[in-house]
């Protein structure tokens, strides 16, 4: 599903974010940047060691929720890996949407920071961290077009959802924010 916003182009696709083929791809990491299960998981054992070398050298205090760090991609087809943290779900009442928000901007402006004009995205948050996919794709789609309006860059975000359901609430949403085509 496509959608485009000024010059850029907004895609979902449904699969397993450490075979995009873009210039960033976005891990969903943790504050301790310590690795974990799920696109963490596969995009540290795809990506090989010396991914996690590199933000132990460069952020050894970790990474603040609603921010992210970037390092090299290590064997993964990209040039570099955002590592975004994105909030534990807790009913909503720890400023988690704007948590996620902050988490994705940041994503964003770090690749044209680095002149990168295509970045994939997993569903941040909606795994281990529990939040609900639905209200989190509203979040993350509605931050990236906001984003896409004001920069006009960069020229591809991919949205990587992992099965169909994640896919068809981001399709949904999706549909209701922009004029998209399936
Ligand atoms: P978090 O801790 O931020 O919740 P997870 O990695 O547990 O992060 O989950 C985030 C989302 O990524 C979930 O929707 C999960 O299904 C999905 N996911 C898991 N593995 C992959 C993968 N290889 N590629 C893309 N998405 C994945």
């Amino acid at each position: 599903m496509i959608a485009h916003i000024h010059d850029a182009t907004l895609e979902l696709v449904q699969g397993d974010i450490t075979e995009q083929e873009v210039d960033v791809l976005v891990n969903a990491a943790n504050r301790h940047l310590a690795g974990g299960a799920g696109a963490d998981g596969a995009i540290h054992s795809r990506g090989g060691p010396a991914i996690m070398r590199e933000t132990r050298r460069r952020y050894p205090e970790g990474c603040p929720t609603g921010s992210a760090v970037i390092s090299e991609a290590g064997g993964l087809p990209a040039k570099y890996v955002l590592h975004a943290v994105g909030p534990i779900w807790n009913d909503g009442q720890e400023q988690e949407a704007e948590l996620l928000a902050n988490a994705h901007r940041k994503c964003l402006e770090l690749a044209v920071e680095k002149d990168c004009d295509s970045i994939a995205f997993p569903a941040i948050s909606t795994g281990v961290y529990g939040y609900p996919i639905d209200q989190a794709a509203r979040v993350a789609l509605k931050e990236v077009i906001q984003f896409l309006n004001e920069h006009g860059k960069p020229g591809l975000v991919r949205f990587v959802l992992f099965d169909s359901r994640a896919f068809s609430q981001f399709a949904q949403v999706l549909g209701e924010l922009v004029e998209a085509i399936t």
